[in-house]
């Protein structure tokens, strides 16, 4: 769905979607899984800037809901997630800010956004907006066991006997020199 600026100078656009899965291209970090749900409205906010300089900004005000699949942070298995989240963003013309690099710009205005040409799409919007809603970290289950470091099987499913094998003498090493070291820390002094 496009907004386009001379459209919303007529009258608002309010909208209610259902995207299906492939409308919002969000590559690899997640999977949409089933409608996408969008709801919101779409304004023209005109920034007087001066007697003849008045810049059209768009303002996106809506929400989005959805299930996605992202793969578990330890052992990459798909994982389910429900996400949602409430926007409310300013576009400004891209070439509104061009030469006006000596303005000095406050903390809100870091927060907009700018569209390209007459109009933006609201699939970009939402594919950003979901892309910035995903946790840091999805695990498949609390305890996941990962995937084996040596052999890459993946410890929930498939035991794998590379901790069985010999350990390596240098660890060993390691652990000696630690175990010296903590019996000398109780060693009381003999003065
Ligand atoms: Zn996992
Ligand atoms: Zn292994």
């Amino acid at each position: 769905m496009e907004f386009i600026v001379s459209e919303l100078e007529r009258e608002p656009i309010d909208f209610d979607l259902e995207l299906a899965p492939g409308a919002v291209d969000l590559g690899e970090e997640a999977a949409q899984q089933g409608p996408l749900e969008a709801v919101g409205r779409a304004e023209v906010l005109h920034e007087h800037r001066g007697p003849r300089d008045i810049v059209a900004d768009i303002r996106l005000k809506g929400r989005f809901a959805g299930r996605f699949e992202v793969p578990c942070a330890r052992c990459i298995e798909p994982v389910e997630i429900p996400l949602s989240a409430d926007y409310d963003l300013i576009f400004r013309p891209s070439s509104a800010d061009a030469e006006a690099t000596e303005r000095s710009i406050t903390a809100p205005e870091t927060e907009i956004g700018y569209y390209l040409g007459d109009g933006l799409s609201l699939e970009d919007v939402l594919r950003e907006q979901v892309l910035l809603s995903l946790p840091v970290k999805t695990l498949c289950k609390p305890d996941c066991k990962g995937l084996c470091p040596r052999c890459g099987a993946n410890r929930n499913s498939q035991p794998c006997n590379c901790d069985a094998g010999p350990s390596d003498p240098r660890w060993e090493a390691l652990a000696g020199l630690r175990s010296r070291i903590e019996s000398a820390g109780i060693t009381p002094r003999t003065n």
